[in-house]
């Protein structure tokens, strides 16, 4: 038998619990707020700060019952308060390890060594931003090549920007962006957007967005910090650079399935496959949010899932 010294820093009070949900983004938390409510020992690991990818936006303006919208870092809040006045723990751990050791007896192992067991798990670990894959993205990250507007779109205030991508995240951060500066970019392969109707109205109409549409980067350019972006016109194979000091890139979503590849199954983008109960393959597990196979990956469909996970996991506890 193993011991485990639990360090502080956790904000875990035992090492047992009967629901571990992995991943603390709108998905999660609400597993959190439900498993609670069932009276069930809930903890949420979560590696960085609660909130997911909720944190990464500026403003949410489709979440029912704020008809003025909310600021997004608000909401991720609120329902992280909502999760820990019902009772759930919030772990700041990242889990790199599950371990099945029978029925309703799961082992998750993390980054700082140490492991908690749980009757049930729900993965809500969400995605992580896919790369263009282009000369340059790599080495500028952090350098003028972001993934995050809100977090770094404020230092290149006042500056060109790029932003790539027409899906609803590239619109809404470009929209956003676009407040920060009268010169932007808005880089997209096709010429019509993949997001929301009302967004890319409002991205066409805008006065400091110049869309740059049917094209694609072929390189990012910078000797230690972004100076520009190669830009190729897929219908007259006409490259052209245009001058920035950023490039924000919003291409899609890698799912995170890491630790758990052996007990989901995915599909061929790699999300897990549920049934309408989000059980995956393994009874036990669930899955919630947009790690999750699905159509539509939004915040009011991530808390769905969540509410739907744990009270599957109750039963799956209480069977
Ligand atoms: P997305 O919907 O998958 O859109 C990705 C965009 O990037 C598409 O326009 C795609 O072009 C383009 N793209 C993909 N690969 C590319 C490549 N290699 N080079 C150039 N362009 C490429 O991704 P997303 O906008 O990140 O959104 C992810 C999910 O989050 C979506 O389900 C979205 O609805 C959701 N979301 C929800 C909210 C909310 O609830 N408020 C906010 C933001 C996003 P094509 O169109 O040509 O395929």
């Amino acid at each position: 038998m193993q011991f485990f010294v639990l360090e502080e820093t956790s904000g875990a009070s035992k090492t047992e619990y009967d629901l571990i949900i992995i991943g603390g983004g709108p998905a999660g938390l609400t597993a959190a707020l439900y498993g609670a409510r069932y009276k069930l020992e809930t903890a949420v690991m979560e590696k960085e700060t609660p909130g997911g990818q909720v944190t990464l936006t500026d403003f949410v303006e489709n979440y029912p019952g704020f008809p003025e919208g909310i600021e997004a870092s608000k909401l991720a809040h609120q329902f992280e308060e909502h999760a820990k006045n019902a009772g759930a723990e919030i772990i700041a751990r990242e889990v790199n390890k599950v371990i099945k050791h029978g029925e309703k007896d799961f082992e998750v192992f993390t980054h700082h060594g140490d492991s908690f067991r749980a009757k049930s798990l729900i993965i809500a670990t969400g995605c992580n931003p896919r790369r263009l894959g282009v000369p340059g993205e790599e080495e500028l990250t952090g350098k003028g090549v972001s993934y995050c507007a809100v977090c770094d779109g404020p230092f290149f205030k006042g500056k060109p920007i790029a932003v790539v991508g027409g899906g609803e995240s590239a619109l809404t951060e470009a929209l956003y962006l676009a407040k920060l500066t009268d010169k932007l970019y808005l880089i997209h392969r096709r010429d019509q957007f993949r997001g929301a109707k009302v967004l890319g109205d409002r991205v066409r109409n805008h006065p400091n967005i110049n869309l740059v549409l049917n094209s694609v980067v072929t390189e990012i350019l910078g000797d230690g910090k972004v100076s520009g972006v190669m830009v190729k016109n897929k219908l007259t194979g006409e490259t052209q650079k245009l001058d920035v000091d950023a490039v924000f890139i919003y291409i899609g979503l890698i799912p995170n399935i890491g630790p758990f590849k052996e007990f989901v199954e995915t599909d061929e983008a790699g999300f897990i496959v549920t049934d309408e109960k989000m059980r995956t393959k393994t009874p036990g597990i669930f899955a919630a949010g947009d790690v999750r196979s699905k159509d539509l990956r939004q915040i009011v469909t991530a808390v769905s899932d969540g509410a739907l996970a744990a009270t599957s996991a109750d039963e799956y506890i209480n069977s």
